[in-house]
């Protein structure tokens, strides 16, 4: 760990982000840098004993992070994001904060809290709202708020800035965008009101200028006040850009010491923060507020946000001038030390988010803690500590996938002395599968780091070993992590040369016809058919291209941002049917927070999807299913091939020789257990027993 005062010490002239490590004068305190920790909810926030949250955010101080915000804090119960959500509205509550802001504070860093009342998303019954309108993502109708209740949620806003000022916070974010409270006072669509409150947009946005404008009287000049403003709604009705341009003036005017940018209600059907959405892709409306501002000599500054994952990435959006300072959420859970790698010029060492909300939406939504999928010790900094191992010990390691590369890295640096071995020529397991799929691109920079992990840690790796028992005999750990193999789905005819894996498919690139069926619709299955069914290049690497597929236009032409025409996805590479035998919505099992795009994506690309088959048999002509017990409906899906993603199962070879010659063997990963195996799951169990050993 660096204490915080190095980051600027190594922030050396010859620095490769200059922008980036730019002291920000703000709100009375200096920031050293222009790096914001956006507001991530991890679910430590929610507890009465906030040690772990300040545990959390303390190597982030030390990692060199300008300015941290925390996750949403309820000004009061009816803002309550779920019940017994952490609230800010006592003294009692304040002082439990100390531990946070203190402990921030010794770290070298800065740190503002952010105020989230939910309104109407709300998942809870004491919702409130302008208007009595159920959201589409809460099954809570919220009470209409009387012109005596607004004036209520005003001043727990304004007692709540008070109150973090008290616990020793450095400034608050008051969350106006994201489609929550203060978003849904804005839109016409979900403000019917007809009082000071409701009708023409004036009165519309009159809340969080008047929240603003008190709550800067209430805690005074020195104090950090960020906004964060919807700069696109990406929903009907959503606000057009003079109206966002115009509040964002407003809030400036009231008080607000700088301008975060937030980007798309929660009900948005378009991604906004998924692998597949390009990097940095609506950094293009901060860049035209700022060039707005500097015109009318506004010197509010503004944050850029969503899809930043690289030190390269913020550093243009800065020296570009679309940006005064960069948020990056996310990629902080990743890696804490960020900046100081940055700084030190080490940016190649940086473990970079790759956008999958696996393990920290995922679980947030699953009231479950966050953590991230490939750094398993985010949000468990107190529970996961790599401390020196008490005897070093010669260890195998066999499979260079995920499981094998985290438990040689992280064996390695605690002082053992690891060798890693694969029979494949690269390091990577079946990422390297996972890399080729149209939108998750970011896999290269997971492949990226791990390499660097090996050279970095002095792991001995060996490619291209295939090993056998008896390769093993002088180690005194060995450690099998060699994967899975795919299920044999035993389907009659399956030996046709029309058959094909999904590692034909993705690793060997079998020639594929313009017909394909898949067989099994899990990630997988999912993945094969986002690989078949796209043409051309990744529009994860076209922002246009992109923004035409899932219909982004400009909020300055139509409301919300949303184009009029709607989404216009490419023309389909191939005709795909994604079939499995489950009933149901197919791709129930994907991610919580993603599934709905991969199936949205799929239909875009008219994938046709078939639940609740049976696998006949196949033929030249391709598959033959039907549909239920009694084998109802034959019908013939006609194609030239046929890709079966029908699961996986451990591959376990090895572990079972070993096991049966005796030897102590530690089994990880997939080949422990294939079901439900995803990296995340491979990547915490390698680095827990790393750390046991
Ligand atoms: P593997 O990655 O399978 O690695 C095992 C390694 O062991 C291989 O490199 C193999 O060559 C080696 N090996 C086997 N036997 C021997 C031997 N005898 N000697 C030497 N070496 C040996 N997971 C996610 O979390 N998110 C995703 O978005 C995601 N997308 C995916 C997309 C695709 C197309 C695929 C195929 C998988 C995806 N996964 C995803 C799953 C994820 O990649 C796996 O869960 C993870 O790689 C499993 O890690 P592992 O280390 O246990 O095994
Ligand atoms: P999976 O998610 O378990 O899906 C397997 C699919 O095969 C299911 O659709 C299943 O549905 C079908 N199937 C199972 N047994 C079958 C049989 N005997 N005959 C025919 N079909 C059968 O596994 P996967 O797709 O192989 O993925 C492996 C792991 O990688 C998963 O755990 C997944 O989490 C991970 N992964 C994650 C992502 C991601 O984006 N997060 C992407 C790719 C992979 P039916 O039984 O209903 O037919
Ligand atoms: Fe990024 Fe995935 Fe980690 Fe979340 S779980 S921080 S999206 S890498």
């Amino acid at each position: 760990m660096y204490a915080s005062a190095s980051v600027e010490r190594m922030t050396h002239p010859g620095s490769p982000y200059p922008h980036l490590l730019m002291p920000l004068e703000l709100g009375g305190v200096r920031l050293r840098n222009r790096v914001l920790m956006g507001s991530m909810h991890t679910g430590l926030e929610d507890g009465r004993d906030l040690r772990p949250l300040a545990a959390f955010f303390r190597e982030r101080a030390q990692g060199g992070v300008g300015l941290i915000v925390t996750g949403g804090i309820a000004p009061n119960i009816a803002g309550w994001a779920k019940p017994f959500a952490g609230t800010l509205a006592t003294q009692a509550a304040a002082k439990r904060h100390q531990v946070v802001t203190r402990t921030v504070h010794e770290a070298g860093g800065h740190i503002a809290m952010q105020i989230l009342h939910t309104g109407r998303y709300a998942y809870h019954p004491l919702a409130v709202a302008p208007t009595r309108l159920r959201s589409p993502i809460s099954p809570f109708t919220p009470f209409e708020l009387s012109a005596r209740g607004v004036e209520r949620q005003i001043r727990a806003f304004v007692r709540c800035a008070v109150l973090a000022r008290e616990a020793g916070y450095d400034g608050v974010e008051i969350m106006g965008s994201e489609g929550y409270f203060i978003n849904q006072f804005i839109s016409a669509a979900t403000n019917h009101r007809q009082d000071a409150w409701g009708g023409d947009y004036s009165h519309r946005m009159r809340l969080p200028v008047e929240i603003v404008q008190r709550t800067r009287e209430a805690v005074g000049p020195d104090f950090i006040l960020i906004y964060r403003l919807s700069m696109i709604d990406l929903v009907p009705g959503g606000s057009r850009w003079d109206e966002v341009l115009t509040l964002g003036k407003a809030v400036s005017t009231a008080g607000a010491s700088i301008i975060n940018t937030g980007i798309g209600w929660h009900e948005a059907r378009i991604p906004t923060i998924a692998t597949s959405v390009p990097r940095a892709a609506f950094a293009w409306l901060t860049a035209r507020l700022k060039r707005a501002f500097t015109e009318e000599g506004i010197r509010t500054p503004v944050v850029a946000s969503n899809r930043i994952n690289t030190p390269e990435v913020a550093e243009r959006l800065l020296a570009e001038g679309a940006a005064d300072m960069v948020s990056m959420a996310r990629p902080l859970l990743a890696d804490a030390q960020f900046v100081v790698k940055a700084a030190q010029g080490r940016a190649q060492d940086i473990n970079t988010c790759i956008a999958c909300n696996q393990a920290c939406l995922d679980h947030v939504f699953q009231n479950r803690r966050a953590g991230c999928l490939v750094n398993p010790r985010a949000c468990h900094e107190t529970e996961l500590v790599v401390r020196p191992a008490l005897r070093s010990k010669r260890i195998a390691v066999v499979g260079a996938g995920p499981a094998g590369i985290t438990a040689a890295t992280w064996a390695a640096e605690r002082g053992h002395r690891v060798h890693l071995f694969d029979r494949e020529t690269t390091i990577g397991g079946q990422l390297n599968m996972a890399r080729r799929i149209p939108g998750k691109e970011e896999f290269d920079e997971m492949l990226r780091y791990l390499g660097r992990r090996i050279q970095a840690t002095g792991v001995q790796l060996q490619l291209g070993r295939e090993v056998q028992p008896d390769d093993l005999a002088d180690f005194d750990e060995v450690v099998v992590a060699t994967g899975v193999r795919p299920r044999d789905p035993r389907i009659p005819g399956q030996e046709h040369a029309k058959v094909l894996s999904y590692i034909d498919v993705l690793r060997r690139d079998a020639p594929v016809g313009p017909r394909v069926a898949v067989i099994g619709a899990g990630g997988i299955g999912f993945d094969v058919a986002e690989f078949l069914s796209h043409a051309g290049p990744s529009t994860a690497l076209d922002l246009a291209a992109w923004q035409r597929e899932w219909g982004v236009g400009d909020p300055a032409q139509t409301a919300g941002g949303l184009r009029s025409e709607g989404p216009q996805p490419h023309t389909p590479a191939r005709e795909v049917f994604l079939l499995q035998r489950r009933e149901g919505k197919l791709g129930a099992g994907l991610g919580k927070t993603t599934g709905w795009i991969h199936r949205t994506a799929l239909k875009m690309k008219r994938v046709q999807m078939i639940g609740g088959v049976n696998y006949e048999r196949i033929e030249d002509r391709g598959v033959l299913i039907s549909h239920g017990p009694q084998r109802e409906d034959p019908r013939w899906i006609d194609c030239d091939h046929v890709v079966i993603c029908a699961g996986q199962e451990p591959l376990r070879n090895l572990a079972d020789a070993l096991m049966a010659q005796g030897r102590p063997v530690q089994v990880i990963g997939g080949a422990r257990q294939a079901g439900e195996l995803d990296a995340k799951r491979a990547i915490d169990e390698a680095a827990r027993w790393a750390l046991s050993i």
